[in-house]
């Protein structure tokens, strides 16, 4: 029992390390490559709700943030003299720049944040696994759950911040030849910590927090190899279509979901268990 723990352990830090590397940077662009939602993996129901979860608890963060973006401007822009109506000057890149306004935010928002994180991470790590019929090991699982919610956190606000830092950069620096004031460029930047910003990353993000929390959850239990299980319907993109069905080594996956924005791929346990075989037919039939 002892050894079996300790071979679980090693193979949990071959689950390192977690990284955020898209999903933040495209929210622009629009929708291309989509998995369908009504098809999202082997615990829909579970995942729709989580993802409205992600999601208002994003808006409200994001809503703070805009709040404290505007205070900034206000404050470094001629004193917002007229009322909102001063022009913006090369003052107002000072909120750019401004990396101790930055790591105010970053505190407060990941505050924000963590109660959401950690609870997806271990319904991903602990509740998901053991529906799928597999034993995972609970004491090693919670401990490693912290570590993902902090590697998280801090990897997924470094994406967030570098991309609404270049955004507001990019947004100030063609108002300040324009001459309009301050509340042209507050109401221009608005879709920045909007609902549909939210949305996208929501989607995206469970995706990834389930992912990172599954594949503690199959370390936890042993499990040594997992498959990547698209919805297998004409709505897989082109990415994640020729990846359904490939298998890797847990912790040496050539990729792990999400692959692009809106992603809902899950990365499949290969186990003997008859429930988590089921459930991953069940996915491949369409749900049904
Ligand atoms: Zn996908």
């Amino acid at each position: 029992m002892a050894r079996l723990s300790v071979a679980k352990a090693e193979h949990l830090g071959r689950t390192l390390p977690l990284e955020v590397k898209s999903g933040l940077r495209e929210f622009v662009l629009e929708r291309k490559a989509v998995d369908d939602p009504q098809r999202a993996g082997p615990f829909e129901e579970d995942r729709l709700k989580d993802e409205r979860r992600y999601q208002k608890a994003l808006e409200q963060a994001f809503a703070d943030l805009y709040r404290a973006v505007q205070r900034e401007l206000r404050s470094t822009s001629n004193k917002d003299l007229f009322g909102g109506k001063a022009a913006l000057t090369q003052d107002a890149l000072e909120i750019v720049n401004n990396q101790q306004f930055w790591d105010k935010q970053a505190a407060d928002f990941q505050s924000q944040m963590n109660d959401v994180v950690q609870m997806l991470l271990l319904r991903a790590a602990v509740d998901q696994p053991t529906r799928m019929g597999l034993a995972v090991d609970i004491d090693l699982v919670n401990q490693r759950v912290l570590e993902l919610a902090g590697q998280y956190s801090n990897s997924w606000w470094r994406q967030l911040e570098g991309t609404t830092r270049d955004s507001l950069r990019t947004a100030i620096q063609s108002y300040i030849p324009t001459g309009k004031p301050i509340k042209d460029l507050v109401k221009n930047i608005e879709p920045l910590f909007g609902k549909r910003r939210a949305e996208m990353i929501a989607a995206t993000e469970v995706t990834r927090l389930y992912a990172e929390g599954n594949r503690a959850g199959y370390a936890a239990s042993g499990v040594e190899e997992v498959e990547w299980v698209t919805a297998r319907d004409a709505l897989v993109c082109d990415l994640c279509g020729p990846l359904d069905g490939k298998k890797w080594p847990l912790g040496q996956e050539e990729y792990v979901p999400p692959r692009h924005p809106r992603c809902r791929c899950t990365p499949a346990p290969v186990t003997d268990s008859k429930i988590a075989q089921e459930l991953i037919a069940k996915i491949r039939r369409g749900g049904k």
